[in-house]
């Protein structure tokens, strides 16, 4: 029995290395990061986050944030 294929290829969820939120890899101009680390930590431009059911519907971010995004943010 064959599967079907799931179209996930074209918009392949990737795991933030920094927070461990899932995101939308295309939303990301870092491979590893999600939209918000890597603004955060590395001043590209975050995901404009559209937040419904608790992740952002544009990126998939949780809101997950990382001890060390937090003592970033707190300087
Ligand atoms: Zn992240
Ligand atoms: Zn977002």
């Amino acid at each position: 029995m064959k599967r079907l294929r799931k179209k996930n290829d074209e918009n392949p969820i990737a795991k933030c290395n920094e927070c461990g939120s899932p995101y939308l890899a295309a939303r990301s101009k870092m491979a590893s990061l999600c939209p918000e680390c890597a603004h955060i930590l590395y001043g590209y431009e975050n995901c404009p986050h559209e937040f419904k059911n608790g992740k952002c519907t544009l990126c998939l971010w949780d809101g997950s944030r990382s001890a060390y995004i937090n003592q970033v943010m707190e300087q």
